[in-house]
């Protein structure tokens, strides 16, 4: 399939950073450096919980999604400190990044509490991204492919094939974000083609091809063009380049190929 035919998605993760104060700023400094960046990509930025609004507030004006870094799996109800996919839709909120691997190291995030959270975000109409990506110890045990199907068809459980329209899977090799270190063009461009030969033999090749799978690990400005350029790579997620809008404005840029 001709990738030109996914949609590219460009979406910024900021982690734990920025303060609502900032974001006026950001949007100010970002959005004329991306003149008609919708005829090309979906550019997304992802807060925190409590950003959220701001976010919206400064960047929705000029088309860019918004999007949080998780979500809880439950409903509603007493599950302290947790955020509920009817409180982020309320919000604003278009995109949720689910399983992120700080959340798997961190909180104890499992395949199976990804595949709960993304079943839950599916019953809105915002877009999943669901993170995948080995360890540094899983790739140089040579098991990388293995470990990233496993997760893919254990995230996607009970994710109906008209649903499957909706998800946007994030190749991301753990070892790779946040290092400086970035897997070449060539191998993440061969893991994401992995992954759609596991979607497309889990529903089948059709649906596979229309699914948009995002690089992520340490993207920038100068590596962004041969990530894109990779027949299998729509698109990116981005850490700490995102915070900075030159940078994330040219990887936005980038994405016009
Ligand atoms: C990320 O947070 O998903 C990420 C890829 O971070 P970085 O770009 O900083 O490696």
């Amino acid at each position: 399939m001709n990738k030109k035919l996914r949609k590219t998605i460009i979406a910024g993760n900021w982690k734990m950073n920025m303060l609502a104060s900032g974001i006026k700023d950001f949007a100010e400094e970002l959005i004329p450096l991306v003149p008609g960046f919708k005829a090309w990509c979906d550019a997304v930025v992802c807060t925190p919980f409590v950003l959220l609004p701001s976010a919206v507030k400064e960047l929705g004006g000029a088309g860019i999604g918004v999007g949080a870094q998780n979500m809880s799996q439950f409903a509603s109800g007493a599950y302290t400190g947790e955020v509920s996919r009817a409180q982020l839709e309320d919000v604003g909120a278009r995109y949720v990044i689910i399983g992120h691997s700080e959340r798997r190291q961190f909180y104890g995030e499992t395949d199976t509490s990804v595949n709960q959270k993304l079943l839950a975000a599916l019953e809105t109409p915002m877009t999943p991204i669901v993170c995948v990506g080995e360890t540094l110890e899983q790739r140089e045990a040579g098991i990388t492919y293995e470990l990233v199907a496993l997760q893919v068809k254990a995230s996607l459980l009970g994710v109906s094939p008209l649903q499957l329209k909706r998800v946007v899977i994030a190749y991301e090799p753990v070892w790779a974000i946040g290092t400086g270190k970035t897997a070449t063009p060539e191998d993440a461009g061969e893991v994401c083609g992995a992954i759609r030969d596991v979607l497309a033999a889990v529903y089948d090749r059709e649906a596979a091809d229309a699914v948009p799978i995002l690089y992520g690990g340490s993207m920038n400005e100068k590596n962004a063009g041969d990530l894109l350029a990779q027949p299998d790579i729509d698109g990116g997620l981005i850490g700490g380049a995102s915070l900075k809008p030159a940078s994330f404005a040219a990887i936005i840029n980038a994405a016009n190929q």
